[in-house]
């Protein structure tokens, strides 16, 4: 099995590899390779610049590189959501991670810390640390993994919430899926063909993982966190729903497009996604039931 962790030990961190996401929530509620981007006309970099954060565990001046607002032109949102976006990834520069002490954030959850999750990063993830590269204006996708993995185990270190969690998950999920269309791209070429095909399938396995654990980690999070912090409510039960469609789990996935689809807060965009996905589960549920007989 591929480790979601796996490849921190890049970062020094490889005794971090076989952390468990959500052992907390289940005590307490019962519950590489290099791919090249395909080449472009304007240049990844021109759409970022660098921001200044303070690492809130070793004080040091960060800089992060972040996608200029606005700049970036999205092409569409596919059914999972993800958006897409002519000539760069944005989600490869989403991750703020210090390169002094190794602690690494998504940029939704960036402030500060309890002595504690300070004390805990420091002992589980900065003893260790070593960082890998010098710093770049762009990331290869490879590269931006290792950032959503740093993150991850930081949050587990730091005992962040499921929600926060499965959102790392979620959006290294997605991260995934935008490096497969980008090898697939690549894939069209009789030559490259061969080689891409297993990195194809290493891809869509380490996919599977993050998005698995992204919806366990939201299912968790509506039994424990109530309204997700920041997280629009029916977005986050759209994609809990489009999640549990793609791992079978259709029960669940009719309950919460149910519960969409009357709840009177939910937009009409959001509406006509939920009428779309529950077509494609009837579909589903139809087939299973037709492999039955
Ligand atoms: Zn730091």
């Amino acid at each position: 099995m591929l480790g979601l962790l796996q490849g921190l030990g890049k970062f020094g961190l490889s005794e971090l590899e076989n952390l468990n996401v959500y052992e907390d929530e289940k005590k307490t509620t019962a519950q590489d390779k290099d791919i090249k981007e395909a080449p472009h006309m304007i240049q990844e970099e021109d759409y970022l610049f660098d921001k200044t954060y303070e690492c809130p565990v070793c004080y040091q001046k960060i800089k992060a590189r972040t996608v200029r607002t606005g700049r970036a032109k999205l092409v569409r949102t596919d059914i999972y959501l993800r958006p897409v976006y002519e000539n760069i990834e944005p989600l490869k520069y989403e991750v703020i991670s210090c390169p002094c002490c190794g602690y690494s954030v998504h940029s939704r959850y960036f402030g500060g810390l309890t002595g504690l999750q300070i004390k805990a990063i420091r002992d589980t993830i900065s003893m260790s640390f070593s960082s890998p590269t010098d710093e770049k204006l762009t990331y290869t996708y490879e590269e931006a993994l290792g950032r959503y993995k740093l993150s991850l185990a930081c949050a587990i270190v730091r005992r962040a919430k499921a929600s926060e969690k499965a959102y790392i998950c979620l959006k290294a999920g997605w991260l995934l899926m935008s490096m497969e269309d980008a090898l697939k791209a690549k894939a069209a070429s009789e030559a490259e063909n061969q080689e891409c095909q297993q990195k194809l399938k290493e891809i869509r396995a380490e996919q599977n993982e993050f998005l698995k654990n992204a919806l366990d980690g939201f299912l968790a999070a509506r039994q424990t966190e109530g309204p997700l912090a920041g997280l629009d409510e029916s977005t986050v039960e759209y994609i809990t729903a489009v999640l549990a469609v793609r791992f079978g789990q259709y029960e669940t996935a009719s309950r919460i497009l149910s519960g969409i689809l009357t709840a009177p807060s939910t937009s009409s965009r959001m509406k006509d996604k939920a009428v779309e996905l529950k077509q494609i589960l009837i579909a589903r549920v139809k087939e299973k039931n037709e492999q039955k007989k």
